[in-house]
Order: C-alpha cells, then structure tokens, then sequence
C-alpha cells in the first residue's frame, strides 16, 4: 500500500515548484518559511520514498550531498546542472549508453546501470562571471 500522506504531498509540491535540484535541508527551509511544521526527518523520508518510485530524480551534488528534483522525463536520462544558480537540463546520452553498455560487457558485467550528471556552469551564469 502506498503511504499517501499530507506530508509527503507537501515534499512532492515543494520539490515540484523548484526549478533545479535541491538539497533536503533547502526544501525543508523554503517548507518551514511558508508555515510548515514538517520535521527535518520526514522531508529526508518523503524524498527517499519519491525517489524510489521515480517519482523524483535523486544524485550526488559535487560536495556529496544527496539532492532531488522532481523530473518531466521518467525515462533513462541525465542532466546538465549549473553548479551557480542550480539551472537543470535533462539530457539523453547515446553516446554514454553505448560506452557503458561496451565496458561493461568487455569485463563481463551485466545488468549494468549508470548515473551521469555533468555539472557547469550555464550560459547565463558562465556570462556573469567573465563580466566581472
Ligand atoms: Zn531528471
Ligand atoms: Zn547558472
Ligand atoms: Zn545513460
């Protein structure tokens, strides 16, 4: 059974009205600042349950923290993120299907899944800082 609960409606609302991907902690605060009484705890849990139904994308930022992003795309995809401002494309790879798909029956391996994020700078962001 699916626990459907009104604080895991907040999480998915909260995470589906930001643009890129964020931290548990950031959606907790914007959460807590509109009137929310939902705990630290519970935001961690929703976002681990969305994400294992797919229901949202969830990767490593460069600093190792977890964060998430509800996606338009349910399919097989990567993103491109602006480590600036946060800006997120999702992206299709062939190339990087077939390169994984290669190595990995090269050395024997099956079933072989992959997680590819390419972080940068976006053109807006990439402007800003030369402006300077
Ligand atoms: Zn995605
Ligand atoms: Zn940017
Ligand atoms: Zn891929």
């Amino acid at each position: 059974m699916k626990r459907n609960t009104w604080q895991r409606e907040a999480v998915r609302e909260a995470l589906a009205s930001n643009e890129g991907f964020v931290s548990a902690q950031s959606l907790h605060t914007g959460l807590r600042e509109h009137g929310s009484t939902i705990g630290l705890a519970t935001v961690y849990r929703a976002l681990a349950d969305l994400a294992a139904e797919g229901e949202a994308d969830s990767l490593q930022s460069p600093e190792g923290e977890a964060i998430y992003r509800a996606c338009s795309t349910t399919g097989h995809h990567h993103h491109l993120i602006c480590r600036r401002c946060g800006l997120t494309v999702e992206i299709g790879a062939d190339d990087v299907e077939q390169w994984a798909q290669r190595v990995a029956s090269e050395h024997g391996f099956t079933d072989a899944r992959h997680v590819v994020d390419v972080f940068g700078l976006c053109a807006k962001c990439s402007q800003a800082s030369t402006a300077r």
